[in-house]
């Protein structure tokens, strides 16, 4: 532990610093109130051992206003002090202290209060490591939760999530709200001829490009499921929504992934079906489908473009 010490005598800093030493702690000391209060605002602490009479600010605001700038970061403070009658010791308890030492010091007994002291750190120190692994398990798990992890992209329940919102929105504001749904080309294909692994190398790379294309803060990318992917364009119409489009279709076959066995090019592309609210329909999965008609003529008609709902 580092121990801070807080005494304006010189010789009983010294003292106490020997028997804190010989424990294997390590030892600050300061001579007043507000030389302990800038040290802590510097330097993390995990114990204090404070004297009650000291001129200007005494122990007991010391540790007040040491208790009000830590605010939850709780750590052990032991007071020393020649007075140790019952008001004393309540005003000491009540300005934050943990424990009342008499002076003058016994090092056993001051030795023996640290030993105390130091089991119930640990324990919090233990704790805090515990809320730590959990807060981090727990950002991971919502992560996982969230996004798919083979492409990055937000996954099918993020979708679902955002659509919903966003089109109630779209409805309560009056604003166009549209979506793309992307379906790369012959890719069954693609993994007889290149293999699965290949095919998932080739769902991340054409992921990163969808990612890249969404320029609005509001505007999502998601993997819709298998080699399908959906984006989600809040306050955009139809027109502008279609551009974006043939910019996505025409960024993924600038890739050039090589796909022999494609019937639509020598490379990878994609067919994308884009339809926009606009008041028309009554629930998010009906602009969904929308783009899946929309999607369908794209493939009908011959694949690597775009068609609108
Ligand atoms: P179309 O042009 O009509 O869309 O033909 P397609 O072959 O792309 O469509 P189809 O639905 O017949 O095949 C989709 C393929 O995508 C089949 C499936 O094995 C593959 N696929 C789906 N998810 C994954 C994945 O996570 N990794 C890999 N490597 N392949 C996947
Ligand atoms: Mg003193
Ligand atoms: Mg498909
Ligand atoms: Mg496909």
């Amino acid at each position: 532990m580092r121990v801070l010490i807080v005494d304006d005598s010189k010789s009983i800093r010294m003292l106490v610093a020997e028997c804190i030493l010989t424990l294997g702690h390590e030892v600050i000391h300061r001579e007043s109130g507000i030389d302990a209060i800038e040290c802590i605002k510097e330097k993390s602490v995990d114990l204090i051992m404070m004297d009650v009479e000291m001129p200007g600010m005494n122990g007991f605001e010391t540790t007040q206003k040491i208790r009000e700038i830590n605010g939850d970061d709780w750590f052990p403070i032991i007071f020393l002090t020649t007075k140790v009658d019952d008001d004393s010791y309540t005003k000491g308890i009540l300005a934050g202290g943990d424990a009342y030492m008499e002076k003058p010091i016994s090092p056993l007994r001051l030795q023996l209060q640290i030993t105390a002291m130091e089991r119930i750190y640990k324990t919090r120190q233990k704790l805090k490591q515990t809320q730590n692994n959990l807060l981090a398990a727990n950002k991971k798990l919502l992560h996982l939760s969230m996004f798919d992890q083979l492409t990055g992209l937000a996954n099918r329940r993020n979708f679902d999530e955002t659509l919903d919102r966003q089109f109630k929105l779209a409805k309560r504001e009056k604003i166009p709200m549209s979506v793309v749904l992307c379906d790369i080309d012959f890719f069954k294909i693609y993994n007889d001829s290149y293999g699965h692994q290949k095919g998932d190398q080739c769902l991340a790379d054409v992921s990163l490009i969808l990612s890249r294309a969404c320029a609005r803060p509001t505007d999502l990318a998601c993997r819709y499921g298998g080699e399908e992917f959906i984006f989600i364009l809040p306050n955009t119409d139809l027109q502008s929504a279609a551009v974006f489009a043939e910019k996505v279709r025409a960024a993924v076959a600038a890739l050039k992934i090589a796909h022999a066995g494609s019937k639509v090019a020598d490379c990878v592309t994609l067919s994308l079906g884009v339809a926009t609210y606009q008041g028309q329909f009554k629930s998010a999965e009906e602009v969904t489908k929308a783009a899946d008609d929309a999607l369908y003529r794209a493939k009908e008609k011959g694949r690597n473009r775009v068609e609108k709902a």
